[in-house]
């Protein structure tokens, strides 16, 4: 145990360098398997050492929080479906805001505690106490109200993605207004904490840090989600690293800063693929979520479109020199992965190139698509993300739409009105012939209809994905080339 202590420096400095390792490892599907034992590693020698260099630590209690933590969340990733991966993230995040806000408010008391004793007494029982320097109370002003925004905030948005009936979607022009005094009150209350140490001001911020959380997000439209979620990551790991300063962990520091820039980069990245700023995602009210029909108000027009069966798409696929395959939400919900691998093994049998084309938003989470295609182990090189095949489409003789629709919405570049315009998507309109895998001619996240599907070239084939997907092969096996 004393050599754990001696050596703690070096075991966090070894932990930090595997988490940047980690980091590394997850950027490629190839490597990400790797980076996550990186990650595992480097997280037992941090808990562990911060173990043994804890002073007088109360075994029981730190024992029974690790079982306990464990139990839920070796129980939670054995059983969470694909789909629901990033309403559990988004609650994660939560729970790193909530310790943030925790380990603040023990700080404090505890520090109190000591002031309330006297140095006399504490110098008497052995105890060195040095009243909470200007610095200290700083950070945790700054890791108690970023917890605490991240905790109600990652909570709307875990209730947001698992569609919850108490996280409703906010607008009005009183948002704005409130929003604006909450976050003054809330700085208002910090500083004056930060100046005197009160301890009311404390909780009002605290308080206030709260409410800020939850109005801040719940204006933000579900289409806009991916976003906050990836945004609040970064925000878990500020926090994260603002509980460093105030524990002196430097190990905590640097693991909470990777979190906090990487997630600042992907959301940086999405907002990219969206063509969104980040001011204009937290602050520029709801995109999606809510029915935006093209025609106009009260006005039903009936639209035409083409529908065919599974052996019809068979038949065209198999006569085709290229398909490009455009997987969205509708794959995963119903796990047609596999289903979909043998089909483009067939056709990769029968002469036809077949690629896999994956838009940065498609699905519910970043990288489904690509998490979903692996485990079904579709070659990476067939893979190809939306800026490296998107001039392809017009020479693509199919493209198979299989519960894509956002994505491949091409009002997105005609409709300066939709709410979706600016988003760049994958040209799947510019084919010789368009495939929709689907079970109706329902919308999709963020409420919209798609011309792509009243599109001359496109035919529609409703069911549900895997069916459609098997019966296609069934289809192509029975006719051949
Ligand atoms: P969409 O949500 O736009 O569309 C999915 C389509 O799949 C639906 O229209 C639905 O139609 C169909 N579908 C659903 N289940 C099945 C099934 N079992 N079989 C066949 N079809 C099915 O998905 P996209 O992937 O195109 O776009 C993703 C959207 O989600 C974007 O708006 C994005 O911003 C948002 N989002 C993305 C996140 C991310 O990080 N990737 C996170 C959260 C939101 P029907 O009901 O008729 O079958």
């Amino acid at each position: 145990m004393e050599f754990i202590r001696d050596y703690a420096d070096w075991f966090y400095l070894i932990g930090a360098v595997l988490f940047i390792l980690t980091l590394r490892g997850l950027s490629g599907p190839k490597t990400a398997i790797a980076g996550n034992r990186y990650g595992m590693i480097a997280m037992a020698i941090a808990v562990l050492t911060t173990f043994f260099v804890a002073d007088h630590p109360v075994i029981w209690m730190i024992l029974g929080a690790m079982i306990l933590g464990a139990i839920v969340g070796i129980a939670r990733a054995r059983t969470v479906p694909m789909t629901q991966m990033p309403e559990t993230v988004a609650l994660m995040h939560s729970l790193v805001g909530l310790a943030a806000v925790l380990i603040a408010i023990a700080a404090i008391i505890h520090n109190n505690k000591l002031v309330e004793l006297g140095p006399e007494l504490l110098a008497a029982n052995g105890v060195s106490f040095h009243e909470m320097s200007k610095v200290h109370l700083f950070e945790l002003f700054v890791g108690c109200f970023v917890g605490a925004i991240t905790f109600t905030a990652s909570v709307f948005a875990y209730g947001k993605l698992a569609a919850k009936k108490w996280a409703k979607t906010i607008s009005g022009g009183w948002v704005k207004p409130v929003q604006a005094l909450i976050f003054i009150a809330m700085l208002g209350f910090g500083i004056h904490f930060f100046l005197s140490g009160s301890m009311t001001s404390f909780w009002a911020m605290t308080a206030l840090a709260l409410a800020f959380g939850w109005v801040w997000i719940a204006p933000v439209g579900g289409g806009d989600m991916p976003v906050v979620v990836s945004l609040l990551n970064s925000f878990s790991g500020w926090a994260a690293a603002g509980i460093g300063f105030t524990l002196e962990n430097n190990m905590l520091i640097v693991a909470g800063s990777l979190v906090g820039s990487s997630g600042a980069i992907l959301s940086y990245i999405m907002c990219k693929a969206m063509n969104r700023s980040i001011i204009n995602v937290l602050f520029g009210g709801a995109m999606g979520g809510a029915a935006a029909p093209t025609a106009g108000a009260g006005e039903q027009v009936q639209r035409n479109y083409r529908s065919g069966s599974a052996d019809d798409a068979g038949f065209l696929m198999s006569n085709a020199d290229s398909v490009v395959i455009v997987p969205g939400y509708g794959m995963a919900q119903g796990r047609a992965q596999n289903a979909v691998k043998e089909l483009a093994n067939l056709l990769k049998e029968q002469g036809v190139t077949v690629r896999f084309a994956i838009h940065p938003v498609a699905g519910r989470m970043p990288g489904h698509m690509n998490v979903l295609l692996a485990e079904a182990d579709v070659p990476y090189e067939d893979i190809l993300e939306m800026d490296e095949i998107n001039s392809d489409f017009p020479a693509t003789d199919v493209v198979l739409v299989i519960g894509a629709n956002d994505v491949v919405n091409p009002a997105a570049k005609d409709d300066p009105n939709s709410p979706i315009y600016g988003m760049p998507i994958l040209e799947a309109h510019k084919a010789r012939t368009i495939m929709v895998i689907k079970r109706s001619m329902a919308t999709g996240y963020a409420g919209l209809d798609n011309d792509l599907f009243y599109n001359d070239k496109t035919m529609m084939v409703f069911g549900d994905a895997k069916k459609v997907v098997e019966d296609m092969t069934k289809a192509i096996n029975g006719t051949g080339h």
